[in-house]
């Protein structure tokens, strides 16, 4: 039994999505093989799901055998379709959302030839900063192959000597799991490790050299080195850079064998510079972070673990030095600027003066950040102004949320569909939406329904050829001429309002009988739902106001719905008959146009005069420069990408806060 699909896993599976995966099919007892392009792999080894490269988008097949073989295929579709939901792992989503941590960057990882520039060392800026602070040099000592053969006899005992070294690691590398000090990225890291450690593959190798006659030290360095070659062998720079992974673990396994510890990390004093030829991000991941200021390593790129954890607890580093790393194993202070790749050896007064600037500049605006956070933005009579977050799909959720996100106050939901080879089934579309709830509870999580036309087709629905499919058959109107399509959305956000607070708001309204169309659709599946015994809540129904219509009736639309949030995108090319995506009329596309924000203006006035909410979720709505108009006309949420949010609480704040809101 087989089933195939498009994998949504972003990056690809590798590293903590692979072992998520592998976690997940070793639930099940049937058989299970991933199939790519042909080749086949079976789903319960990390290593060979990571060798099997799958990326984003390619398509696979899940391959199951035996009792549990239908439950089987179906957990795992589901996983690779939308691997945040049903994973069954408590604060499963935002975890996985790290994008440190599932997600790197997939910057260039060829590192330049490491030379001298004017008394600095060239490497590759993996965690952008500046640092400068006493050297620690980290060289443990190589541990080499010895390929001892061994004595028939011996063999045996050889062995077991080899498991026991297999269950050293893997035991300490749990404790290190149950130490509730762990940061969740370094947590998904050493997971990771820990899975290759108890890899089948790798052990299986090891375990066969010494069969073979080899002493335990030389397999375990043999059978890693020849895993490790493979990942080194892939045309992918993240999995390029398991190899390092493969290879630390390794060493643990020969330390374990030698009854040795690691050179460590522990007396690393406070604000050092950890020097490096090279560091497992199990040394690193381990060691006393906080009073690390920086990280130089001659290997390693902007994708290896040691540059994700440096990213992830904002320590500078600059990595993939090569040799000239060793240049710096006697120096006494060394100064890197991350941002540029550049090391400086015992730096002279006035290099040293200017990397102090630099760090306390760097440090003076992270601050500041910090502050606005978790700031409750509120205007001079006390009312709240909500600075939300415009989401396109559950990994953005924990930027959102590290933003300070007071909500979500759009969901496009139109990626969910267009991730899919068919319709996203409405069990899928609930799961979703109350991850979404879950995740900004008490805030309210405002999910659109779908807002798709001709222009960006989806499988599962037919659109016809349109001379202007901007002004054709798209959101609202597309959704009521299809109810198979729009009620498994509305029955979906019924069942999700049951965990946090759903608000749903309708795209490209133009009248007040779409709203009542809709609202008589919403009865129905909530009846539905109802005689089918499920659980379920109502919630407020909202319009965006993105067409000329709508502005011009909104006093009527104000008197039918929960809420307005202005589309400022299509509002402005609709009003200005000026197409948001050519850029030969980019000019006439302008949200500042007196027109457009009459018609901002027009739409506040009415809601204001109805007494409902109206909020604005166009990218106009995190412009410093409009934030101060927008709120006189009364919105009191704004609606932006996550990397907007401090700078516009910070705006709001600005214009005078309420007697009762201090800020620090
Ligand atoms: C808008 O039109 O302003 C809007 C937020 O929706 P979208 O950009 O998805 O059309
Ligand atoms: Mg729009």
């Amino acid at each position: 039994m087989e089933r195939s699909t498009i994998v949504r896993v972003h990056d690809g599976l590798h590293a903590r999505p692979a072992t998520r995966f592998v976690k997940l099919a070793k639930s099940f007892e049937a058989d299970i093989e991933l199939v790519k392009a042909e080749k086949s792999v079976s789903a319960k080894s990390s290593v060979k799901l990571m060798l099997l490269g799958v990326k984003e988008n390619e398509e696979v097949t899940v391959r199951a055998t035996g009792a549990d073989a239908i439950e089987a295929i179906e957990a795992l579709i589901g996983y690779l379709e939308n691997p945040l939901s049903g994973t069954g792992e408590e604060g499963a989503a935002p975890a996985e959302a790290t994008p440190v941590d599932v997600a790197p960057r997939k910057e260039p990882v060829a590192a330049p030839a490491p030379v001298s520039i004017q008394g600095g060392i060239r490497g590759v800026a993996a965690s952008e900063g500046f640092a400068i602070g006493p050297a620690f040099g980290f060289f443990p000592q190589e541990i080499k192959q010895e390929n001892r053969m061994l004595g028939h006899d011996e063999i045996p005992a050889e062995a077991a000597r080899l498991r026991q070294a297999f269950a050293t690691v893997q035991e300490r590398m749990d404790r290190s799991l149950a130490a509730s000090n762990l940061a969740e990225s370094d947590r998904g890291i050493i997971a990771a490790l820990k899975d290759i450690a108890s890899d089948e593959e790798l052990t299986e190798a090891a375990a066969a050299l010494v069969a073979g006659g080899i002493d335990a030290v030389s397999a375990a360095i043999g059978a890693t080195s020849k895993i490790a070659d493979d990942f080194a062998a892939m045309d992918d720079p993240y999995l390029n850079a398991r190899a390092d992974d493969v290879n630390a673990v390794g060493r643990q396994i020969c330390l374990a064998l030698l009854g040795q510890d690691d050179a460590n990390l522990e007396a690393i004093p406070e604000g050092a510079i950890l020097i490096a030829e090279d560091i497992g991000a199990w040394d690193l991941a381990r060691a006393p972070l906080k009073r690390i200021a920086g990280v130089i390593c001659g290997h390693g790129g902007a994708t290896s673990h040691v540059a994700i954890i440096a990213r992830a607890h904002g320590i500078p580093a600059v990595l993939g030095l090569g040799h000239a790393v060793h240049e710096l194993e006697t120096v006494n202070t060394v100064a890197l600027d991350a941002n540029s790749g550049l090391v400086f050896a015992n730096p002279d007064e006035a290099t040293a003066r200017r990397f102090h600037d630099e760090i306390a500049k760097a440090e003076a605006v992270k601050q500041s950040l910090k502050a606005y956070k978790d700031i409750t933005p509120k205007r001079a009579d006390g009312t709240v102004i909500e600075i939300a977050a415009n989401l396109g799909s559950l990994e953005e959720i924990e930027a959102a949320q590290e933003a300070g996100a007071m909500g979500v106050g759009l969901f496009r939901t139109e990626l969910l569909f267009m991730r899919h080879i068919h319709l996203p089934s409405e069990d899928l579309q609930a799961e979703t939406y109350a991850t979404l709830a879950k995740a900004f509870a008490p805030y309210p999580v405002i999910v659109r329904t779908l807002d798709i036309g001709g222009d960006k087709p989806i499988s599962g629905i037919d659109f016809p050829v349109e001379e202007n499919p901007f002004l054709g058959w798209r959101g609202i109107r597309m959704c009521l001429d299809r109810p198979d399509v729009f009620k498994p959305q509305l029955r979906a956000l019924l069942r999700a309002a049951v965990h946090g607070n759903i608000k749903v708001m309708l795209p490209m309204v133009s009248g007040v009988d779409e709203v009542r169309a809709t609202r008589l659709l919403i009865d129905e599946c909530a009846a539905e739902l109802k005689a089918e015994g499920r659980d379920h809540a109502a919630f407020d129904l909202g319009i965006m106001v993105e067409t000329p219509a709508a502005v011009l009736v909104a006093p009527m639309l104000a008197s039918e719905v929960a809420f307005f949030s202005i589309g400022t995108n299509d509002l402005t090319q609709y009003i200005m008959a000026a197409d948001r995506l050519n850029p030969t009329v980019a000019k006439l596309n302008d949200v500042t146009h007196p027109a457009v924000m009459a018609a901002i203006a027009l739409t506040a006035k009415a809601a204001v005069e109805a007494g409902i909410m109206v909020g604005m979720c166009g990218e106009a709505a995190g412009r410093a420069d409009l934030i101060p108009a927008f709120v006189d006309m009364g919105l009191t949420e704004l609606s932006m990408s996550p990397s907007s949010i401090q700078r516009a609480k910070k705006c709001v704040l600005d214009l005078g806060a309420a007697p009762d809101q201090h800020f620090p």
